[in-house]
This record gives structure tokens, sequence and C-alpha cells, in this order.
């Protein structure tokens, strides 16, 4: 149905009508509306069709679906490295490791903006990466990692899929949860109680 509309309208361009006189003979603006997502998804759809070297596998879909080549777009190559290919910082050497955020701050992921942890998750771990004790709820996404011959929990960004790092439990570290997020710099952006307010929903409501 929505194939044959538009045929049609490729056939209407094709007699080279401008634009503005066949949105009159379809006389609805919905139909307007429709046409011109389409061909914006379409274009999407050309340009990740070329991309044929995507490294994300498709198995988990996110509200933030960008195409591998998107993302390159917006990312340094050491974030694409992290967040979309699963690597990891070396250890000691990120912006947050010792990071001390002022309170009410809130680290962002570094790919989508969503806000992932509160700057009073943050705890001194000493294992050489930011480490969390708890994230916003929903936020973080747990999927099981059986890479390199041991069994952890990867943790997500749950808007983007944007690798983040692990999550251990049961390491006996005094936090309300004894869980340890260990998460890759690289993968956040801290924001200042300042700048969350206003524009971010996630941001308000996890700060009670
Ligand atoms: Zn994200």
């Amino acid at each position: 149905m929505r194939l044959r509309l538009f045929r049609v309208l490729l056939t209407l361009s094709s007699l080279s009508r401008p634009a503005a006189t066949f949105q009159t003979t379809l006389r609805a603006p919905t139909t307007a509306r429709t046409f011109k997502s389409m061909s914006f998804l379409s274009a999407l759809f050309g340009s990740s069709a070329s991309a044929s070297n995507n490294t994300m596998p498709s198995s988990t879909t996110y509200p933030d679906q960008r195409t591998a080549d998107e993302w390159r777009a917006v990312l340094s190559p050491e974030q694409f490295r992290i967040l979309r290919e699963k690597g990891t910082e070396r250890a000691s050497t990120g912006a947050y490791d010792k990071h001390s955020p002022t309170p009410g701050g809130i680290y962002h992921c570094a790919g989508c903006s969503a806000p992932l942890y509160q700057a009073q998750h943050k705890f001194a771990s000493g294992c050489g990466w930011p480490a969390y004790f708890d994230s916003i709820p929903g936020a973080v996404e747990r999927h099981e990692d059986r890479t390199h011959g041991m069994l952890r929990t990867e943790i997500v960004c749950a808007n983007c899929g944007g690798h983040l790092g692990h999550v251990f439990k049961g390491e006996g570290y005094p936090t309300p949860t004894d869980e340890r997020h260990c998460v890759n710099s690289v993968s956040l952006r801290f924001a200042e109680p300042e700048e969350g307010k206003g524009n971010e929903e996630g941001a308000g409501e996890g700060k009670a």
C-alpha cells in the first residue's frame, strides 16, 4: 500500500511537476508528510546499505538506532572503538578515573547523552576505571559476556547500546549495593548540576 503510493509519487515527480503542484494534487497534507519521511528513510537506508562494514551485531534494538557510519561521524576514533566496538581504555588513564564530581552532577553517555550515573553513585574503587555502585534506574542494560574465556556482565547504555564496561558483584566494597560498575571514562561525559537543568527529564528525576 505505502509502496504503491511511493510509486505513484515517483511517477508524479518523474513527470517533473513542481513539488507544490503534486502536493496540491494529492490534497492530503498527511500524504505529503509521509512522502517527506519516506524519502528521509530511503536516504538513511541507502547510506546504511552502502556501509557493509557494520561491526555492531544487530540482535538488540535500542531507541537510538544510528548506524556505524553515523556514529563514526560524531564520535572520536577512541570513542567509536570503545562505545561501538566494545573496547577498553587502558587502566588508570581515563579522565574520570580519579574524578571527584560536583554533587548533583550527572555522568551522561558520551554517545547519545542519555543520563547514566549520578555523582553520588561514584566511589573510589582503586581499580583504574571510574566505579559506580548504582546507576540511574533503567539507564543501563546488562548482557552476559563470555569473551576472553571469562563470564562477565557487560553494561551498555539502554538508549543507544553503547558499551560502557562491566559490572561486578560481591567484591566486598562498603557500598549500599556491593556492586561495581566498572566504566570506561571515554564512554562518559560529566555534566555539572547547572548544565543538566531544564533540558533533560531523566536527569531531574534521578536527583532525588
Ligand atoms: Zn547512549
